[in-house]
């Protein structure tokens, strides 16, 4: 009998659905050779330097990781020119958004979210017993001002996804720069950059520079999508050093694996695999754009490694046909885009794949 007395925050929390793993869904679906385009992964694998660096800690195994990632911490703050006490590692950047919300949050707080956007703010938010405050998007992009309306004195903490995940659009440095002036400093804005390696466009707000100048703001980075190392658990924070303190008291000491801190530092070594990465990723965005253009598909535009795709009917039923032609695409049901799926680019020949199954589908 489950006799536990759940408190009702916890009891609400809806859970996260991630997407299924290549070989689960082929197994279930009886397919093979099929693509994920499903979860804005790097499709040319880890950095051959990080696997190599990985090889070399394995040795090591027996031993504790550093519990301070010193060597990952000068090598980060030296990359992106930041103090060393500014950083924190998480097993994940989904760890320092649990971090930062479990900090600063408490019952009776609020917490301003954009919808839809990465739905892990909402569970992060929900756990601690807080209000997530949810705003629609204005265009598929986040509204400041309609988040400057919102605040009250309740609020502690507003997340921007930027760019913006699902949709892919940024928020640009000077409305960034209004809204920071205009924001009580005492409201915490988390600053969700784990696609902040593919944006192009020049106007992009990137948080860090904004730093020096706001010390309630946090910026999280990850080397789950550009840097190709999504399964081993690595993201960081970057903050003021009070705010890094304070994160530093509450998680776990060895929450960034001896395995996770060396691939970390392996990929950060190769810049050139970054650079061929992102050109990837540029390169086969530019190419469905067209391709879809030349159909009539209408999409929105992104910044990120990923894009939305309007396919004028119910994405559910969309997601299950492709899936039997062996392409693993995001339905936006449940982000509240019943008719649009996600992608992301892939290496030319999945493109090609996505392309030809949607041909199929739409000719049915
Ligand atoms: C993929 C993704 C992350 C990365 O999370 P990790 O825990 O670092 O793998 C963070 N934020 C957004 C918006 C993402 O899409």
């Amino acid at each position: 009998m489950f006799r536990l007395l759940v408190p009702h925050h916890i009891q609400n929390i809806d859970p996260y659905v991630t997407g299924k793993p290549l070989e689960e869904v082929e197994r279930e679906y009886g397919i093979a050779d099929s693509v994920k385009l499903a979860s804005n992964e790097n499709p040319l694998g880890p950095s051959p330097k990080a696997m190599a660096a990985i090889q070399v800690a394995v040795s090591r195994l027996n031993r504790y990781p550093d519990g301070a990632a010193h060597e990952l911490t000068r090598r980060l703050s030296l990359h992106l020119d930041i103090p060393v006490a500014s950083l924190i590692f998480g097993n994940g950047s989904d760890e320092l958004i649990g971090l930062l919300s479990m900090a600063l949050l408490q019952p009776g707080d609020e917490a301003i979210i954009p919808q839809p956007t990465f739905l892990m703010y909402e569970i992060a938010v929900r756990a601690t017993g807080a209000t997530p405050v949810l705003l629609p998007l204005r265009d598929m992009a986040i509204d400041l001002d309609a988040i400057l309306g919102r605040v009250t004195p309740e609020t502690r903490m507003v997340f921007i996804c930027n760019p913006n995940n699902p949709t892919g659009t940024i928020v640009e440095a000077h409305s960034f720069r209004s809204f920071l002036e205009a924001l009580p400093p005492s409201v915490a804005v988390v600053v969700d950059e784990a696609y902040a390696e593919f944006v192009r466009d020049a106007a992009y707000a990137r948080g860090m520079a904004f730093l020096p100048e706001h010390r309630n703001l946090a910026v999280l980075r990850t080397f789950s999508k550009a840097y190709g190392l999504a399964g081993l658990r690595i993201g960081y924070g970057v903050m003021a050093p009070e705010l890094a303190e304070l994160l530093h008291r509450i998680r776990p000491p060895f929450n960034a694996s001896s395995l996770a801190q060396a691939g970390a530092l392996g990929a950060l070594s190769d810049q050139e695999f970054l650079q061929k990465t992102v050109k990837l990723v540029h390169d086969g965005m530019d190419e469905l754009y067209a391709a879809l253009g030349d159909r009539g598909v209408r999409y929105i535009p992104s910044q990120a490694n990923f894009f939305l795709i309007d396919v004028g009917q119910s994405a559910d039923v969309v997601f299950e046909k492709m899936l039997r032609l062996g392409v693993i695409v995001r339905s936006m049901t449940s982000y509240g885009y019943p008719e649009f799926i996600r992608i992301n680019a892939g290496l030319p020949e999945e493109n090609q794949r996505f392309l030809k199954a949607l041909d199929t589908i739409r000719t049915e």
